[in-house]
């Protein structure tokens, strides 16, 4: 296939970009380009050059397929093809359609005129891979859209239709169909009119008080970016390119795109972006596999998780019908759904037609008859075995033949729950997080039984309401839960030797937690966990007890809804507050166990805290729960707040380097006061220590 398809009509070469999807700029697109410029400067017939991509992208930038291989700095890299473009001696048009962004944009910008679709996206969204545009972005961007848009748009990475850009001078034309046709007609004027060329790098930025915008500028975004060292580096590049001379610009935009592309918090984006599209590939479930038509869902329970659940289905348009035991709880579960619409309006987030559309794609129920023709049942009632065998029994018996039937447990045997029913085949878990109509994780648990069709399926309907689907095998907890066991056991423990509930969160957070493990665990509500306890005592009478847990339990201190937990909280607000009762149980608590409370530092806490869920992660990649690392880092960045610059758990292993993490953990385990036993490396960690080898 070419990678560039040339052509001639009349005087006027046109150069198509023939990469598709998205025309991502590979070594083969860029010779093609080259090549394809140069013929067109060698033919006398030629007069000006028009540069398209498709319907679909002038060019979405760099060709993710060559990320992190030799081909992607192969040359000619971009800047050698933007360098040929602008310094054609014919006149080169940009004729842009549908994605214009990263290296696409910087391409556009090295041609001398540009005539836009008004709906073509326009972006420079390297910041979110934590860098900045290398090939000219930060340079030529400025000179004609002007300082504040240019830095807005760099430092945010957001999408700007063409058509919003019109006041500036970027775009010569805007048209609102068939580019192509316009940009050869807008290249034969420029022939008929002897325009002179128009080179970006040669004008200036006309910008009064630009030294103060930049300053205040800087200001905020460094206030705004604690974590990530990009988009200062933006604002820097930006101010090059007001103060300094193009050349010298260049300089220092490339001097810092290569700085930043060393930098963990890009490893740690750049890590993010290729586990997301890694996360929804099975290995043993082909891309080609068929998939199930899902037009209509049902969600039986209109508690907490369904309500939530129900509205991820009405956004993308999808129709639910919800169903309920009593009248009661299902006007309680559509007033909960209705409030959170309402509340997005507000935010001017919807609008009221919107609302209303999605309310209007929902029906409610009391009846199983109204739920037989969905093609999806998800069940999110009460987290109880017996009550799920009876809500399973009643879907096989109605659903018909074909229909998938999830469950939403955190806790429950998905085989168990296939086994209540006739056609394990089509059961499968489908566990969301609270709230489940923001948060972006949904654990796909693949049961025994469960067909390839359905996983297909499933992991299709995920990216159509927006989340992120990672498959997890059947454990006690799957993927997420069951590490965040071994994470809350090192917090108790670190409790116990010497730190407050106050310095493992806040340790925690510094670190980048959305939330320390106190201070979530007030938020959902102590009286859970000590449920789950109380019957494992009693199932294990030798286990160890969480005496200071148990004990707030036991002065009915659940957390934020009884104003009392690990902190206090005063009537309608929730903030932390220390609280010397809680103190004086944990002091109380450690004298009766001999513990001599002594000096905890917040790296061992972070360390013991984040290790303690590698640890963990390496079994369950071991145990094939999990298919790759960087699933489980996705599970940890979009269920558990786990901080975007470190990447997930399993990548800060790596980048600390395996064997420094093993040798930490011999390290915890030789502590007088450690429970050895839970420090013992897992197989898979060992192992790869010793060959040198990362977990990603
Ligand atoms: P909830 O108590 O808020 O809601 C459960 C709802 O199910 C109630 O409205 C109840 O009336 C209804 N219900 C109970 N039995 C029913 C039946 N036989 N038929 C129809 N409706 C019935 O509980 P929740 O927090 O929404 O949890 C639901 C499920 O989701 C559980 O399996 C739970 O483990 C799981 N889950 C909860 C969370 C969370 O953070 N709350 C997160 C992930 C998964």
């Amino acid at each position: 296939m070419e990678s560039a398809l040339y052509e001639v009509t009349g005087n006027i070469a046109v150069i198509t970009l023939n990469n598709p999807p998205i025309n991502g700029l590979g070594l083969d697109l860029r010779k093609a380009v080259i090549a394809s410029i140069d013929r067109a400067g060698q033919d006398p017939a030629v007069h000006a050059i028009v540069l398209a991509g498709s319907d679909r992208a002038f060019s979405g930038g760099a060709d993710v397929k060559e990320f992190g291989t030799p081909k992607s700095s192969t040359e000619p890299n971009l800047l050698s093809v933007i360098r040929t473009v602008e310094s054609s001696d014919k006149p080169v048009v940009a004729a842009i359609a549908g994605a214009c962004m990263g290296g696409g944009l910087e391409l556009a910008l090295g041609c001398h005129f540009r005539v836009a679709k008004a709906d073509a996206q326009i972006a420079l969204p390297e910041v979110k891979l934590g860098l900045l545009p290398g090939a000219g972005g930060t340079q030529r961007l400025p000179r004609l859209v002007g300082l504040g848009t240019a830095l807005n748009m760099i430092v945010s990475g957001s999408i700007v239709p063409a058509a919003q850009l019109k006041a500036s001078s970027l775009f010569d034309e805007i048209v609102d169909s068939d580019v192509r046709s316009a940009a050869i007609r807008f290249a034969q004027r420029v022939v008929a009119e002897n325009r002179p060329l128009r080179r970006v790098r040669d004008l200036q930025i006309k910008d009064a008080g630009g030294e103060a915008f930049l300053q205040s500028a800087r200001d905020k975004v460094a206030a705004s970016s604690k974590h990530f060292p990009a988009p200062l580096k933006c604002v820097d590049a930006v101010a090059a390119a007001y103060t300094k001379p193009f050349d010298e610009g260049m300089k220092i935009e490339r001097e810092a795109f290569l700085a930043l592309m060393t930098t963990p918090e890009s490893r740690a984006l750049r890590h993010a972006f290729t586990a997301e599209r890694a996360a929804a590939k099975i290995p043993d479930v082909p891309a080609d596999t068929p998939t199930r038509h899902i037009g209509r869902v049902a969600v039986i329970g209109a508690g907490t998780m369904g309500g939530g659940i129900a509205m991820n289905f009405l956004n993308a348009g999808i129709p639910v019908t919800l169903l309920e035991m009593k009248q009661e709880a299902l006007d309680r579960g559509l007033a909960t759904i209705r409030r959170n619409y309402e509340n997005s309006m507000k935010r001017g987030k919807l609008s009221a037609d919107q609302l209303e559309a999605r309310m209007a794609l929902l029906q409610p129920t009391l009846s199983y008859d109204d739920i037989k023709d969905a093609d999806l049942v998800i069940e999110a009632v009460f987290e109880d075995i017996g009550v799920k065998e009876q809500v399973f029994g009643k879907i096989d018996e109605v659903m018909k033949p074909g229909a998938i039937l999830a469950s939403n447990t955190s806790t429950l045997d998905m085989n168990r729950i296939a086994g209540f029913t006739k056609r394990p085949q089509d059961v499968i878990g489908l566990h969301f997080f609270s709230p489940a109509n923001v948060m972006r994780l949904l654990e796909v648990v693949r049961a025994e039984k469960t067909a390839k069709d359905v996983l297909a399926t499933v992991m299709q309907l995920a990216k159509k309401i927006k989340k992120v689907a990672v498959v997890s095998g059947v454990c006690d907890g799957f993927i997420g839960n069951r590490m965040l066991k071994f994470y809350r056991n090192q917090a108790n423990a670190l409790l116990e030797e010497g730190a407050s509930p106050q310095q493992i969160d806040r340790a925690l957070e510094n670190w980048g937690m959305a939330m320390g493990p106190f201070r979530m665990g007030d938020l959902a509500g102590l009286d859970i966990g000590w449920a789950i306890r109380k019957r494992l005592y009693a199932e294990n009478p030798g286990m160890k007890r969480s005496v200071i847990a148990d004990r707030l339990c036991g002065l009915g201190r659940f957390g934020q809804k009884t104003g009392k937990g690990w902190y206090r909280y005063e009537a309608g607000r929730r903030d932390a507050l220390p609280d010397p009762e809680v103190d004086a149980i944990i002091a109380a608590a450690r004298k009766e166990a001999g513990i001599t409370p002594r000096e905890v530092s917040d790296e061992e806490i972070i360390e013991r805290c984040i290790y303690a869920l590698v640890n963990e992660g390496a079994r369950i990649l071991e145990e094939g729960i999990a298919a790759r690392a960087s699933d489980i880092d996705m599970v940890y960045l979009h269920g558990y707040g786990f901080p975007a610059h470190r990447g997930g758990p399993m990548l800060v292993a790596d980048l600390a380097g395996l064997p420094n993490v093993v040798a930490k953990m011999r390290g915890f385990a030789a502590q007088p006061s450690a429970d050895a036993a839970f420090w013992e490396p897992a197989r898979l960690l060992v192992r790869l220590a010793e060959a040198g080898k990362t977990f990603n």
